[in-house]
């Protein structure tokens, strides 16, 4: 078996950013998939599962609700990694053009009051797996990288060494 495209990418380069994973030709049409990285991988840990299951339901539901975006979205979700999301559009975009509706989501997320969409029993299979505080946390601190992080890094995976964290940055020191 080959390894699928998004395994061959140096995860021990990759910072938290937003990078076209794959395109996908379906008959005449373009689909894209974007990495959505909002971890370092393997260099501090994972988000919390019941975090991420929040993110999932309230980014689905600002950009399934969204008058530009909602017939552009194929899929948004949370890789197994726990360090980021998957989502794919139709046609290419490129990764800037990503950006602004992937900082309008997060930061309805980071804002968000009142209950999860979706989070019963009737709409969810894992309904009281939701943590609405630790999601805004995250939704918070990912909206602060986005827009701090340089433009010229978080848009194309890493391939110069100068992208390369010494241990010694690493946030957990072993
Ligand atoms: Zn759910």
């Amino acid at each position: 078996m080959d390894l699928i495209p998004s395994f061959t990418v140096d995860h021990t380069k990759i910072v938290p950013g937003i990078y076209e994973s794959r395109v996908d030709t379906l008959g005449e049409e373009l689909a894209t998939t974007f990495d959505v990285r909002m971890r370092f991988p393997n260099k501090e840990p994972a988000i919390d599962p019941a975090a991420m299951h929040t993110i999932e339901h309230l980014v689905a539901t600002y950009l399934r609700n969204h008058e530009d975006w909602k017939d552009q979205l194929i899929y948004w979700g949370p890789m197994g990694c726990m360090t980021g999301c998957y989502i794919i559009v139709k046609g290419r975009p490129a990764p800037s053009d990503m950006y602004p509706i992937l900082l309008e989501a997060f930061r309805y997320v980071r804002d968000y009051e009142g209950d999860v969409p979706g989070a019963t029993p009737k709409n969810c299979g894992n309904y009281m797996m939701h943590d609405l505080p630790m999601a805004k946390w995250e939704a918070a601190r990912y909206v602060d990288y986005l827009e701090k992080a340089d433009k010229d890094v978080i848009f194309t995976y890493p391939t110069t060494e100068r992208l390369v964290l010494d241990d010694e940055q690493t946030f957990y020191d072993s």
